[in-house]
């Protein structure tokens, strides 16, 4: 069968599934996309893109190819839908101990970082030190993905339902569900709690990230604030403990005086961090899956990868190959 006649199955429309579905449309290959409709990570994502992160405080995995990728293909989605999803941030990078500022200071010059930092700025009160970071952004990743199943309805290509098991043609886009089922392996799926708050006083014009965690302004006075990191009790079950904990993380980068608007909850897809991985399983049936919390950065330069290798046979680099992954492990 030659590969522009066959008809691809894409399981599963969150990020990767909706770039995925993007990358085959732009290059006329025909597809359905299935998805329950059951929630998902991608839709209570924050969003955010930051490209230096973490305690470390490191350049996220490629930034310097994924960022630029990514930006050029929302904008692209952007342009032809007529939509805005995508929104550029500074990140304020405070640091909550001297330990942690040092470590962020001793980083200011590498090569990989520099490129990134706007800056030293002065720390709020309660804070050791803070640095602004730039090129990052949100991506408004419900939007996105809703205008996408518009769009894909529309073509009459999408439609609701889960999908079967064991259909050659079909690709594995389905998050945490898929990794879940042990298919792959081992995992590290690790359960997010995530708030929307609205607080009119608290400053709109930057993502704040400290003290293990973020606030990332959605608009209106609104904020998504997050999140929490659970290992064991993986549901999309929204838990006391977990807004507490966000609660803690509001007060601290943002004040006291908000009020809840949301309190979500979702599971993250994570084999080895948050790198994700494609490739064919057998039977012709093939997985895109193990973006981790970084869906907004990857989702688009891997779908890319993805297609070019079902449509072209161009196979993708080992790093992200889920067969080199399965050799190594
Ligand atoms: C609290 C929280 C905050 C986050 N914040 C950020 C952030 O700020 N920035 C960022 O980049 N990332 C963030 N992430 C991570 C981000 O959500 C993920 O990287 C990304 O959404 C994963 O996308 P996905 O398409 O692989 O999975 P999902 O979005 O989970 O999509 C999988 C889809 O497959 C469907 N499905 C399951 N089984 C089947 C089946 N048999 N047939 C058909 N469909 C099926 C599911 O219903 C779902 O819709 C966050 C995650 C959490 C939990």
């Amino acid at each position: 069968v030659s590969i522009k006649s066959h008809k691809w199955v894409i399981a599963g429309q969150g990020l990767a599934g909706t770039c995925l579905a993007w990358e085959l449309w732009k290059n006329d290959i025909p597809f359905t996309v299935i998805d329950p409709d059951m929630g998902g990570s991608s839709r209570i994502a924050a969003g955010m893109v930051n490209p230096i992160t973490g305690k470390n405080f490191q350049p996220s995995w490629r930034i310097d190819e994924f960022m630029p990728f990514a930006r050029s293909f929302y904008d692209e989605v952007e342009n032809f839908t007529g939509s805005k999803f995508w929104y550029d941030f500074p990140v304020l990078r405070l640091a909550s101990s001297q330990a942690e500022w040092d470590k962020i200071v001793s980083k200011l010059n590498e090569p990989l970082v520099a490129p990134w930092i706007t800056g030293q700025v002065h720390a709020p009160d309660g804070w050791v030190g803070a640095v602004e970071v730039h090129g990052g952004g949100r991506l408004d990743t419900r939007l996105f993905l809703d205008v996408s199943r518009a769009f894909f309805t529309e073509l009459g290509v999408f439609e609701i339902g889960v999908a079967a098991k064991d259909v050659p043609g079909t690709i594995w886009c389905d998050g945490a569900v898929g990794l879940m089922s042990e298919r792959y392996g081992p995992h590290r799926c690790a359960k997010g709690e995530i708030l929307t708050v609205n607080a009119p006083s608290w400053d709109e014009s930057r993502i704040r990230i400290g003290a293990g965690g973020w606030l990332v302004p959605v608009g209106a006075s609104n904020f998504k604030v997050g999140a929490t990191y659970e290992w064991n009790e993986l549901n999309q079950i929204p838990t006391e403990k977990g807004r507490i904990r966000v609660e803690e993380i509001a007060c601290r980068l943002g004040g006291e005086d908000f009020q809840m608007i949301t309190h979500d909850a979702g599971i993250r897809p994570i084999l080895r961090r948050s790198e994700p991985l494609i490739g064919p399983l057998g039977n012709n049936e093939w997985m895109f899956n193990a973006l981790g919390s970084k869906g907004s950065l990857y989702a688009p330069g891997i779908a890319t990868r993805l297609a070019n290798w079902l449509v072209y046979d161009v196979a993708a680099e080992p790093t992200v190959n889920f067969r080199e992954f399965l050799k190594q492990r």
